[in-house]
């Protein structure tokens, strides 16, 4: 048996909501998510990045489309010496600049220092104008990362 976790986390990476907006989007994923075991947000110290887990497939680049999955291992440990201070890259195909928050993951992964996270959600999508919702609650457009592990 696997775990599932659904994890939602700010598109702008070191971006973090106040307490009431946390605990609005909070209550519009537990609603969402009725048969979830646990629904739980958190601010962190850091930056943190937040995998797919199983669901990984690969990295595309964002401006010209070329599988970039080999490349990404080095520039993530790269990246993570610096403990994520700094995500921009400069693409091995295309050579234009990107950060690794934006590559083109699939399935989505993401880097953040805000998330909810909902263990077992009972729920295996979310469509665009529920995902806007939890981010106007939020206070900023939020992504989606359904994590297997
Ligand atoms: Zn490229």
């Amino acid at each position: 048996m696997s775990d599932n976790y659904l994890i939602l986390i700010p598109t702008e990476p070191t971006w973090t909501p106040d307490d009431t907006a946390a605990d609005k989007a909070g209550t519009i994923v537990a609603e969402l998510t009725p048969d979830a075991e646990e629904v739980e947000g958190f601010i962190l110290d850091e930056v943190e990045f937040f995998d797919a887990g199983d669901n990984f497939e690969s990295v595309k680049c964002p401006h010209c489309d070329a599988d970039v999955t080999d490349w990404w291992s080095g520039a993530m440990d790269r990246a993570n010496e610096l403990a994520f201070g700094d995500l921009g890259v400069s693409m091995p195909c295309c050579g234009r600049p990107s950060s690794l928050n934006d590559l083109v993951y699939d399935m989505p992964q993401g880097f953040a220092q805000f998330a909810i996270t909902v263990t077992e959600p009972g729920i295996e999508q979310l469509d665009d104008a529920t995902l806007r919702r939890i981010g106007e609650a939020l206070g900023h457009p939020v992504r989606a990362i359904w994590q297997k592990v």
